[in-house]
Order: structure tokens, then sequence, then C-alpha cells
């Protein structure tokens, strides 16, 4: 069957979670002439890995979580921390501006103020708490950390987690007032709704891209299908983003560029212990993040956390980590099969050799019985009852498999951006710390594939207008840090 002519745009945006979100709007306030689409195979935006019950909501800002701070000969790492605070003032700023221009209303339905603690338990825990909290006290962005060994302290800060705990057990925790808990699902649908509405971006539902070829003419042809017609049709566009999520991966292989040779996917899958006791709900308001277990991936660190969903109040523990080899919840299981060729399978393989730790720990997470999980919570909350308690599936998280920079095959767990060297086609791939760092990733994006026009005035200039502090190290300026905070603080509607 004959194809109609192609239509043809300046960009177009694969997925409509929070990452095209955000990189759409970026793209069309520093120049609103563009011409943008942005297609979704399913019938609404951030159903996947972005809606709030998929992930955990913390806004990540390094405050709580531990696997941020590793502890070396040296004493303990802050690097990754202050990178990433620093990424989620960031965030604040792009959505402050947002909020202040209108684009998106209502801040309360996608952010909360919600304090942010570590709490860990026995001798050599504590004494790393301890070390952590000495060195990122005296960092501007941390500077606000509290500690305590006072079981009466934490019992004020988080009184479910001391409930039923013995007097002389040795435990520690600390306190940010700064912390969130984020509803990505709802900001994302707020930024795609606003989208929808404005002239040069067309937003598709039910309509999935199948494949990528890049022209003679240096565009891409992006080729979709209609998924209630089954009507295929193809899009000229000199600039393709990939932000399928999971997916990514396989739409990276399908482009052939040869910066995506070698990549693989490892999903991992997720699951909550929700609360259903209302009186318990009510008695907690942080977000405690615990240390992981051996062979645990980082991003399996468990945690008792309180969210704000759809107006309501809740409360969540894990996340249990599983396997499925389905790239999307929404997705297929032959997803992990098709993605393996001949260009990845020896990443593939030399990545699952080197960790057969996580191999073991994911087999016995997906075994586990529910008394086996509440356990676990009554680590965290010693009175837990499983009757108090329902399991429900969270997001599935695509750790990328890739040669390392001396060409040896390893499982990475943050979040990576692949571009062809030309700057017009580029992927996101992985999870970590995923939606709270989106802004940070897609200045970088920008940076990358649109460096002609990013560092124009016009374009530099418009960056600062959205995020106040571009350019420049929050950590290195502690009076401007506190402007930032106190700004955001108040157009966030935040009590922090
Ligand atoms: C268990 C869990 C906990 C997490 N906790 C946190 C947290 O606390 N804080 C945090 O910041 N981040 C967290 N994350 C990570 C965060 O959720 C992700 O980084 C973020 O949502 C990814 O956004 P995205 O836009 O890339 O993907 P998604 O939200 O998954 O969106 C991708 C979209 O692409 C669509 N799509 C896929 N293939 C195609 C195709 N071929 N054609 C058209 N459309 C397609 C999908 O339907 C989907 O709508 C967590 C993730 C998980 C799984």
């Amino acid at each position: 069957m004959a194809l109609n002519k192609p239509e043809e745009t300046d960009v177009v945006l694969i997925g409509a979670g929070i990452m095209s979100a955000t990189l759409g709007l970026m793209l069309k306030e520093l120049n609103p002439g563009s011409s943008v689409k942005i297609i979704e195979r399913l019938d609404q935006a951030a159903v996947e890995s972005s809606d709030a019950w998929n992930n955990a909501g913390t806004g990540h800002s390094a405050f709580c979580e531990l696997n941020y701070t590793p502890e070396t000969n040296t004493g303990v790492d802050v690097t990754k921390a202050v990178k990433i605070c620093e990424q989620f003032e960031v965030s604040r700023q792009f959505w402050s501006y947002l909020v202040k221009k209108n684009i998106v209303q209502n801040p309360k339905e996608f952010i909360h103020s919600v304090p942010h603690m570590s709490f860990v338990w026995g001798d050599e825990n504590v004494s790393y708490l301890k070390k952590r909290y000495e060195s990122l006290k005296t960092l501007p962005l941390f500077s606000d950390m509290e500690f305590t060994e006072d079981a009466s302290q934490i019992r004020k800060w988080a009184p479910l987690i001391m409930q039923g705990r013995g007097a002389d057990e040795k435990i520690s925790a600390t306190y940010m007032k700064y912390g969130t808990d984020v509803n990505f699902g709802t900001l994302t649908r707020k930024m795609i709704d606003y989208q929808s509405g404005i002239s040069g971006t067309q937003v598709t539902f039910e309509t999935e891209v199948y494949d990528v070829k890049k022209q003679a003419d240096g565009r891409w042809k992006v080729l979709i299908k209609d998924l209630k017609t089954g009507q295929k049709s193809e899009i000229l566009t000199k600039f393709v983003f990939v932000g399928a999520g999971g997916a990514s991966v396989l739409l990276l292989e399908k482009s052939g560029i040869p910066e995506g040779k070698h990549y693989g996917g490892f999903p991992v899958s997720g699951q909550w212990l929700i609360c259903q006791n209302e009186k318990l709900i009510a008695q907690h308001q942080t977000k405690v993040y615990g240390k992981a277990s051996v062979g645990a991936p980082p991003m399996s660190v468990p945690h008792l956390d309180t969210r704000y969903i759809d107006g309501k109040k809740s409360l969540l523990f894990g996340p249990y980590a599983g396997f499925s080899t389905k790239f999307l919840k929404n997705g297929s299981y032959c997803d992990l099969f098709k993605s393996i060729n001949f260009s990845n399978l020896p990443t593939m393989i030399g990545a699952g050799m080197k960790n057969i730790d996580l191999t073991v720990y994911l087999i016995g997470e997906v075994l586990q019985s529910q008394n086996k999980r509440v356990e676990a919570l009554k680590n965290y909350f010693p009175d837990a009852q499983a009757k108090d308690w329902r399991l429900e599936t969270a997001g599935q998280r695509v750790q990328t498999m890739k040669k390392d920079a001396n060409g040896k095959a390893v499982l990475a767990f943050g979040t990576e951006i692949v571009c062809s060297s030309d700057g017009t086609f580029s992927a996101l791939l992985g999870a970590s710390p995923g939606a709270s760092t989106t802004v940070s990733i897609m200045l970088n994006l920008l940076e990358r594939c649109f460096a002609e026009e990013y560092n124009s005035p016009t374009w530099q200039i418009k960056l600062k207008e959205m995020i106040p502090s571009f350019g420049q190290a929050l950590n290195n300026d502690k009076a401007l840090l506190e402007d930032i905070r106190k700004q955001t603080s108040e157009v966030l509607e935040l009590t922090h």
C-alpha cells in the first residue's frame, strides 16, 4: 500500500514521558517558531515510568540517598551528591519558571515539601552516616542537614520507624527539611496539555514509532503506525529525540548510528507495598531512605515514603526489585530478546557475567513471599502488620549495558544521552536519578545537539531567564543558593 507524502517538521520527540515533555517545552521557549511533533503509543501522556505510582516520587537531591555518597578509603565521596543536588535545584527553577509563566498551574498538584531522612542501624552504618553527615554539612547545599543518634529525636521526625523498636538498638538518622515529593505524572501531563494547545506543536496519541531511517539529505524519516486503524505514515524531520523510556534502546538500535552500537538493556521491574491504614498514613510525614542490601541495584534502596497523589496523602514502602523481559510496563515480553543483536551480544554477556550477584538478588526478590516482604518493611517499621499493606507493581526500568571508556562491558545505573556525531539524533537511556534531573539532562542534550544555537546570545539569555542560576554552581555561592531556594519555594508553594 502506497504511503501518503511524508509530513515535515523540525523536531520529532518519541514518547510523552517527562523527558520529551521537558525537551519539547524548552525547545519551544528557546525557539518559538520551530515545529515539534510528539508521538506517543499509549492513549495519554506519562503512564509509563513517569506516572506517580510507577516511581517513588522522590525529588532526588541526594539529601537521603546513601548510594550517592559511597564510602572510600579516604572518607565519604560526596561528588555525586553535590551534582545531583545542584541538578534538582535546576529542576525547581525551571518548574518555577513554568508556573510564573502560567504554562503549568497549581504547583500543589505536583510538588510538596516532604523532609528527607536517612535512617540506619548497627555500629558500622551509624559510623558511616555520621561521617557522611560531617562531610556534607560543610557544603552550602547540605548545611541545613541535621544528624542524631537520639531515639527520642528520631521519634519526633518519624514516629512509625520507632514504634516497637528495641531501646538498646544502635540507630542514627539525618533530616533535611528541604526534601520534596513530586508527582512526575501530573507534572508531565500538565506540560503535555499545554503543548497540545500551542501553535507549531502537535501531540499524537495511540501512534507508535516503529522505525527511524537516516536520509541522504541529513534528515530522519520517522515511520509511525496508528494503533487504532493500523494506518502507517512517515514524518521527515531535522532532529529526533527518543524519549521512549525503557524502549529507547530498541529505537536507538534501529537508528543504526555508530554511537549506539554495543548498547543493550537489562530490565528491572519494581513493586511497592502500599499502606491501606489511614491512621498509619497520618502518622508519617517524611521520606526515610536506608541502605541497600548486598547485590541490590542502587535503585532498590528501601524507603518508607510519604506521597501526595491526586490530592491524597499516602504511604509506600519499597521498591522490591523484580525481573521481567518487558522494557515497558505496557510493553511486550519479547522486548529483551528483540534488543539482542550481534553488536551488543558481547556487551550483554560481559556485563551479565560481572553482575551475577545482581541476578542472584533479583531471583531472591522475585521468589519472595508477602511475609518476607513485610519482614523487610519491619526493619523500617517494626510494628508493621501484613493486613495494612497491599502489593502494587511499579514502573519498569531498563538499566544500560554498555562498553566503558576502556572497552569493558558494564552494567550502568545512571542516565545517559547517546547522540549522533552530527547532533541530529539522540536517545535517553537508563533511569536513575531520572525524572528529578530531567531539566539538567535536557540542557546537556541541547548543548550537544544544538551547539550553535545553545551558545548564541539569544539562547543564553533565555536559558538564564528559565534557570536564574544557569552557568553558576550553587554549592559555591551560599547567598545565591539561599535566594534561589527562597524564590522557588514561594512560587512552588513549598514550606521550605
Ligand atoms: C520503580 C521506580 C522508581 C523510581 N523512582 C524515582 C524517583 O523517586 N525519583 C525520580 O526522579 N525518578 C524515579 N524513577 C525514574 C523515573 O521514573 C524515570 O527516569 C522517568 O520517568 C523517565 O521518563 P521518560 O520520559 O524517559 O520515560 P517514560 O515516562 O517511561 O515515558 C516514555 C514514553 O514513551 C512511550 N513510548 C515507548 N515506545 C514508544 C514508541 N515506539 N512510539 C511511541 N511512544 C513510545 C511510552 O508509552 C511512554 O509513554 C523511578 C523509576 C522506577 C521504575
